[in-house]
């Protein structure tokens, strides 16, 4: 069984190499930015990020009105108004915004080829649709290719870290394939395994220890694993053995109080809803962590997010994006739903003479999408902050493209004009991935042509249409 899904793994990975020719991304702006200026820095070099305005969300570092950014390898090494370059390549980001990537806590990456098709759906029809007519048609090579649309759309958007929460572990090769295309796009990620179609070769969850021992690289890996899991705690299991997170949807009512005891600090909650106040409690007492998916959550009848209740309860806030064929895949969107949400539930009850919360603000909204991610992954040590010692997980965002200037509020700006547009470079682990505007090594055209292939073969299988304008009907 390994040794097949080796060899599909080889060959997915065979396949995607591509040209490695530098190609625009679609949906990538290809403003005044794009494609100006000098080449990427050379991988390995010493890079200097100089002249930005650093906004570090580290409450102890603060923000730097203008500042260089030295990294060294794959991690920070000093943040001060002032740096010789020495070795390093001096990368002008004067006029620039400097923040950590976006941490996405929950979306489902295999359903890459399946964006925007159930704009109106709710969960039922969802449940229908892709994990009952399409997830069984797809095939290991499917799962990689939607799998990395899915991170290169999040690079391309800011989104460094991301926890691929994919339920689409039909066989162990569909497994290998969301793994492999995860490392293929340079993303930081968390690959929650989880259960896909049923069949005689679904070895959920027990293969999980198979995976990990395959692909597992060590503490300084961009690749972290998890397991992707229901309500019956007996599968969690096969994650504590191996000292890994455990991530379920609760979207009911008092359901984790029969599983009380077997909860911890590595638990990742989605949705989250409709628990009860003795939930919250639990949920704060055992400390996990949750992330909302405001968007769908609203769209699609799960219920009003709970950002309020997480924070009333010092639980753990965080962001994901969830389905893509229902919501954008960036995360402007999930910024803007979680500022205006709380805000509205906010002054409606001090409208209606209730004891009403604090508003949230532009600063905690940037913290929520950027540190409350990495703090819900565990991965707070390493991301969602710019200090000296954390990884080079970087955005550089311009502030002078015609639907942000002129810059008046820095954190105004991000959260409420922005979009992916904005997004000039992206670093991981010190390496540019997306480079004035562009994704750097991506050959666009191979990857459309095979996705093209992949969506056909997914539409045929799950007998539908495939006509844009009416998708599930002739
Ligand atoms: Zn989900």
């Amino acid at each position: 069984m390994s040794d097949n899904a080796g060899i599909t793994r080889r060959a997915l990975l065979a396949g995607a190499a591509g040209a490695g020719v530098l190609a625009p991304m679609a949906g990538a702006d290809v403003g005044p930015m794009a494609g100006e200026g000098p080449p990427p820095p050379s991988p390995g070099r010493a890079v200097l990020l100089r002249g930005g305005m650093v906004l570090t969300l580290d409450p102890a570092q603060g923000d730097y009105p203008r500042a260089d950014v030295r990294l060294e390898g794959s991690r920070i090494v000093d943040i001060a108004p002032r740096i010789e370059a020495g070795d390093a390549t001096v990368v002008d980001v004067g006029g620039c915004l400097v923040i950590p990537g976006f941490v996405d806590t929950h979306r489902h990456m295999w359903q890459g080829q399946l964006r925007n098709l159930l704009p109106d759906a709710v969960l039922g029809e969802y449940v229908q649709r892709i994990l009952q007519e399409a997830r069984p048609a797809y095939t290991p090579e499917d799962v990689f290719l939607g799998t990395r649309l899915s991170a290169l759309g999040a690079l391309n958007a800011g989104i460094t870290t991301v926890l691929d929460w994919s339920h689409v572990g039909t066989s162990p090769a569909h497994a290998d394939a969301g793994v492999a295309a995860l490392r293929d796009s340079g993303i930081r990620a968390i690959y929650a395994y989880g259960s896909g179609a049923p069949g005689p070769e679904n070895a959920w969850p027990g293969d999980l220890a198979r995976l990990y021992r395959e692909q597992h690289r060590g503490a300084e890996d961009r690749l972290g694993f998890a397991l992707a899991a229901g309500l019956d705690p007996a599968p969690w299991a096969h994650a504590r053995e191996l000292g890994l997170p455990v991530s379920i949807h609760v979207n009911s009512t008092d359901a984790l109080l029969p599983v009380a005891e077997h909860l911890d600090s590595q638990m990742i909650y989605v949705h989250g809803c409709r628990l009860s106040k003795a939930e919250w409690r639990l949920i704060a007492d055992t400390g996990g962590g949750l992330s909302i998916a405001g968007p769908i959550e609203m769209q699609m009848g799960h219920g009003i997010p709970p950002y309020q209740q997480a924070i009333d309860h010092g639980v753990a806030l965080s962001l994901g994006n969830d389905v893509e064929t229902s919501t954008s895949g960036e995360f402007f969107t999930q910024m803007r739903t979680a500022f205006a949400v709380q805000r509205m539930l906010a002054q409606t009850a001090a409208a209606e003479g209730a004891s009403a919360p604090a508003l949230l603000g532009v600063r905690e909204i940037l913290a929520i999408a950027t540190r409350g991610g990495a703090e819900v992954l565990g991965l707070a040590d390493a991301v969602g902050t710019l200090a000296p010692g954390q990884r080079a997980d970087i955005v550089v965002l311009d502030p002078g493209l015609l639907n942000v200037a002129p810059l008046n509020d820095a954190y105004g700006a991000v959260v409420t004009a922005m979009e992916t547009a904005n997004v000039r470079d992206v670093f991981v682990d010190g390496q540019a991935l997306k480079w004035r505007g562009r994704l750097v090594g991506v050959d666009l055209g191979a990857l459309q042509t095979a996705l093209a292939r992949s969506r056909a073969s997914i539409v045929r299988a799950a007998g539908w249409s495939g006509d844009p304008l009416a998708p599930f009907s002739r």
